[in-house]
């Protein structure tokens, strides 16, 4: 379904302008942007013609230098690159980078304001969005010119066509699922954006607010990161335990594939929360969905349903998941998993 909301009459004239200048607010890890913001950069570039992308990075020290320089060759659309460096940024607390945003914002008056809807840019845009008085724009999959996006609503179920009708900036978030970016041609490479240092002088010094950061706990695994890998191997309540989620651990080894899990799987402690996939997890689309012991919840689906090729194991032969899936098979996965391990070659 695809619903269409227009404006009223009274707003019809927009101030988001055609000429766009876009603010994209980038995460970068180990002395690099990471992939998620390059979407980012793409989403801007259906903005307008003559866009121009500006790209902020904040942190401190040598890794951000290192990121700011490789994200100034990164893409060509990028036209500068905004490094703000100091200690207030060594952690990922919200409410000093939504300043650092309203601060750039308001020296640069950027047409558009962007980031990716990873927990990243959920937690900064809606802050700097309420501090620069504008209502965001989230979840966007598709940009239709400056003011025009479609959204996901009711979990994914709808599209919902919006025009943003008030003031700059108009801020959006996006989802990196729907910005795939393309390998860029060997003679389309950048020759380097310039990259110039925020003047932070004027930043309040109770910028940090009241958040205090304490640690990151993070699973330390070879496996690729959840949001960007080709391949998904998922677990459900199926699974029954978390030593029985060592088996899609070890699939997922084999196959280079990083694991999901599904909200119950996660409730039920198998599995840390940081796997969850789904409305409240995480989104992703790989090449290939494989799900063991997933019911295929609407809430689930929201999550994986646009994966190229979803591959399904359960043994209700009405399980929901059945419907999205292109390969069904209705057996115990217990019995397929081994056979599985047994059948693909060690990596
Ligand atoms: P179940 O629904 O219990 O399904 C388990 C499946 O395993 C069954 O289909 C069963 O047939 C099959 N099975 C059991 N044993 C075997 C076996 N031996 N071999 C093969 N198959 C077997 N859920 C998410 O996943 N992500 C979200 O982000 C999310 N957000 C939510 C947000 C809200 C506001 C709400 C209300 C719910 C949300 N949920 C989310 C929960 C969602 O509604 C479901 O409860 C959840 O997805 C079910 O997980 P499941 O498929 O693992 O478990």
């Amino acid at each position: 379904h695809r619903l269409c909301s227009t404006s009223p009459p009274f707003l019809s004239k927009t101030s988001a302008s055609r000429s766009a200048s876009t603010l994209v607010v980038a995460e970068h890890e180990g002395g690099s942007i990471k992939a998620q913001s390059l979407s980012a950069v793409v989403a801007a570039t259906s903005l307008g013609d003559d866009n121009s992308v500006s790209l902020l990075l904040a942190g401190y020290g040598s890794s951000l230098l290192q990121a700011a320089e490789r994200a100034a060759t990164c893409h060509p659309s990028i036209s500068q690159v905004l490094v703000a460096d100091s200690e207030k940024f060594a952690n990922p607390l919200a409410e000093p980078w939504a300043k650092l945003v309203q601060l750039v914002q308001q020296k640069g008056g950027y047409s558009h304001v962007i980031a990716t809807s990873g927990s990243f840019g959920k937690n900064i845009l809606p802050r700097a969005a309420a501090l620069l008085d504008v209502s965001p724009v989230t979840d966007v999959v598709e940009v239709n010119g400056p003011t025009q996006f479609v959204r996901p609503i009711y979990a994914g179920n709808a599209l919902c066509t919006v025009r943003y009708t008030g003031a700059n900036p108009c801020m959006l978030t996006v989802r990196s699922t729907s910005f795939p970016v393309p390998p860029l041609a060997a003679d389309s490479k950048s020759n380097g954006a310039p990259i110039s240092h925020v003047d932070l002088s004027t930043l309040d010094e109770d910028s940090i607010g009241k958040s205090r950061y304490i640690k990151l706990s993070s699973e330390d695994t070879e496996r690729p990161d959840l949001g960007s890998a080709r391949i998904v191997v998922t677990g459900g309540r199926g699974l029954k335990s978390a030593e029985n989620f060592k088996m899609l651990e070890k699939l997922a080894e084999k196959l280079g594939a990083a694991v999901g899990a599904t909200r119950a799987a996660v409730d039920a402690g198998f599995v840390p929360n940081e796997l969850q996939v789904g409305q409240t997890g995480k989104i992703v689309a790989p090449d290939l969905y494989m799900a063991f012991g997933v019911s295929g919840a609407i809430q689930h689906l929201a999550g994986m349903k646009d994966s190229k090729f979803i591959v399904a194991v359960n043994k209700d032969a009405d399980a929901p998941i059945f419907q999205v899936a292109d390969y069904g098979l209705v057996a115990d996965l217990f019995e397929v998993i081994p056979e599985l391990l047994e059948k693909f070659p060690e990596k």
